[in-house]
């Protein structure tokens, strides 16, 4: 209740809820760009195409083709495969920011502690903070810092993604 007797919903509360409704990427949950029409984003439909074009390729391939020939064709579709599985994973990682059950304040020490990684390479920054934050917070504004903190680091993790698979 406010002071004219209106009761009133938590401005965590009702910023989540409007979080909850914009139109995203199916994959990844990029909220920044206009969609294609089956709901993903330009870089999610350019990984989508890729992964088909080199999957029919290695279907294919001749038997007559070389071990080496073959073995690089099976590389090139397990990076693109892995290209579309980091896709859907920022997008189940914003899923449990926004309305998994699960989510708690342990995620958003995850998140600080992503965040700590691409700032200054230091991976346990925030470790031990979650209970803190877990007092200070309710769950409702936990989210939303997590998902500010996923938004921020998303642009880079859409550019780092080659790099990522590569490194496997
Ligand atoms: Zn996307």
């Amino acid at each position: 209740m406010n002071t004219s007797g209106k009761s009133v919903q938590p401005y965590a509360e009702t910023w989540l809820k409007n979080l909850r409704q914009i139109e995203r990427c199916t994959w990844c949950g990029d909220d920044t760009e206009r969609l294609h029409k089956d709901g993903l984003c330009s870089a999610c439909k350019r990984r989508e195409v890729h992964a088909s074009t080199v999957k029919k390729a290695t279907e294919m391939m001749p038997p007559t083709v070389t071990d080496f020939d073959r073995r690089q064709q099976m590389r090139e579709l397990r990076i693109a495969e892995t290209m579309v599985d980091l896709c859907k994973q920022d997008g189940e990682e914003l899923n449990l920011i926004l309305n998994e059950e699960i989510f708690g304040s342990i995620n958003l020490e995850e998140s600080l502690n992503c965040v700590a990684y691409a700032v200054c390479h230091q991976r346990d920054f925030y470790n031990d903070y979650a209970t803190g934050l877990g007092w200070a917070l309710s769950r409702d504004q936990c989210r939303i810092l997590a998902y500010l903190l996923w938004k921020a680091t998303l642009v880079n993790r859409k550019r780092r993604r080659r790099a990522m698979v590569a490194s496997h």
